[in-house]
């Protein structure tokens, strides 16, 4: 890429006070786009893809580092970005001109130019007809057009977008992803580059000229950076693709070195994996000749998409259930007793299976010392390490594997664990 450099941050952290202490979401990103580019920001939910695109679009303020739009240091909003979100965040009581029309407002567009510069926005995203509806007339893919139109209105340098498909039914997110493209290709889009957050693994290969992939162990850091050179428009089914998506696939899983000198506890977050979830993938895989299969392949098997399977990926993984080589996933033989063994035998190996696990040992122990400990106690331990939205999935996930394991049991109504009493001998 030799375009002009429109956004650019080093060094880039940030810190969300938490409870206790700040904690840690960005360390240290570097990253530039530059004019005439697509940038995707690619990461599982939590690395922090939101927070970098609100620090670039100026939004929220740095911890450390700097933000420069054209060279300038931000010191407020970003002047040369706009943004669309996945929520749409329009005002219901505005029609589809009157929201259109929001942005240029704010910036003090008086009333003539403003009506012909939302008409053209409004042509230009396929809205025509739609100007005196109100959003709650509208279907949920004409809602994001409108979202779509009041950032483009304006004409931003840099467009952002927050998951903007993602609200969206397959089918509909397919249809504006690629008219979005068109427009992008066709030169007519009014912005000279596009940011896109993403969890979505295809949606990024699909559209970026660069992806750019967050890790978020322990917090989030640019892991890699993959150039997209494939034609446009591209073709989902082409070997190309496929392996690209594959090898970003692999960037995303990959387990990377654990900083060192931090507890067991704050190492790697627990996935949101029921024991349901990910029985069901190993069963599926176990279904499969020599019980492995290529991750792109299995999604596409199931009508999903790789990263909707990235959950229970790591939690197999993480049990020593699966194993990921390369873009294949694996039972390991204890994972092919697990997937073929009877309710007993399953919860048994299982039960072993999580001991492995810090949280759920942790309980599990613990209460070999005491015979009650309260939900709220390993919620202070976590929170040394993650956000509270983090604590509260892991404790989710620790209670549903060691209570399927029979490692203990949980009351929901004391926020208590307890080992369950043993059965009666026969
Ligand atoms: P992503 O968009 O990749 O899902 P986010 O940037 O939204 O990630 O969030 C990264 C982490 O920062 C999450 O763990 C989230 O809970 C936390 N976080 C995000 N916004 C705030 C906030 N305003 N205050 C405190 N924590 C936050
Ligand atoms: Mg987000």
């Amino acid at each position: 890429m030799t375009g002009e450099v429109l956004l650019s941050a080093h060094g880039l952290t940030k810190a969300y006070a938490g409870a206790d202490g700040e904690l840690p979401v960005l360390g240290g990103i570097d990253l530039e786009v530059r004019a005439g580019e697509v940038v995707a920001l690619l990461g599982k939910s939590g690395s922090g893809k939101s927070t970098l695109l609100r620090c670039l679009a100026g939004l929220v303020p740095a911890s450390s580092g700097t933000v420069a739009y054209r060279g300038e240091p931000l010191t407020g909003a970003n002047p040369g970005t706009a943004m669309v979100f996945q929520t749409f965040a329009l005002l219901p009581w505005l029609t589809v001109r009157q929201n259109v029309e929001l942005g240029l407002e704010a910036k003090g567009v008086g009333r003539k130019e403003r009506a012909r510069a939302a008409g053209q926005a409004i042509d230009l995203i396929g809205l025509d007809g739609f100007e005196n509806a109100y959003p709650k007339e509208l279907s949920g893919g004409m809602r994001q057009r409108v979202g779509f139109a009041r950032a483009l209105v304006v004409e931003p340098d840099v467009l952002m977008m927050d998951e903007p498909f993602s609200a969206l039914d397959v089918l509909t997110a397919e249809n504006l992803r690629g008219e979005l493209m068109e427009l992008w290709e066709s030169g007519q889009f009014p912005t000279r580059a596009v940011v896109l957050v993403t969890h979505n693994i295809e949606e990024a290969v699909l559209m970026a000229d660069r992806v750019v992939v967050l890790g978020a162990r322990p917090y989030g850091t640019i892991r890699s950076t993959f150039a997209v050179d494939l034609p446009r428009p591209r073709d989902r089914r082409s070997t190309g693709f496929l392996d690209l998506v594959d090898s970003v696939y692999r960037a995303m899983t990959g387990r990377p070195k654990d900083a060192p000198g931090r507890s067991v506890l704050g190492s790697t977050p627990l996935p949101s994996a029921s024991v349901d979830g990910l029985s069901g993938l190993a069963e599926i895989l176990a279904r499969h000749a020599s019980d492995r299969s290529d991750v792109a392949d299995l999604a596409d098997g199931l009508g999903l998409e790789v990263d909707d399977l990235l959950p229970q990926i790591d939690a197999l993984e993480l049990l020593g259930l699966a194993e990921v080589s390369g873009a294949d996933l694996a039972l390991t033989p204890l994972g092919s007793a697990f997937a073929r063994a009877d309710v007993q035998e399953s919860k048994r190996l299982f039960g072993e299976a999580a001991l492995s696990v810090p949280l759920v040992s942790l309980l599990a122990t613990s209460l070999t010392r005491t015979p009650t400990l309260r939900r709220g106690f390993f919620r202070d331990l976590l929170s040394h390490h993650f956000t509270s939205e983090q604590v509260e999935g892991q404790l989710e996930t620790a209670t549903d594997w060691g209570r399927y394991g029979e490692l203990y049991a949980y009351d929901a109504a004391t926020a208590t664990y307890y080992l369950p009493p043993t059965p009666p001998l026969p």
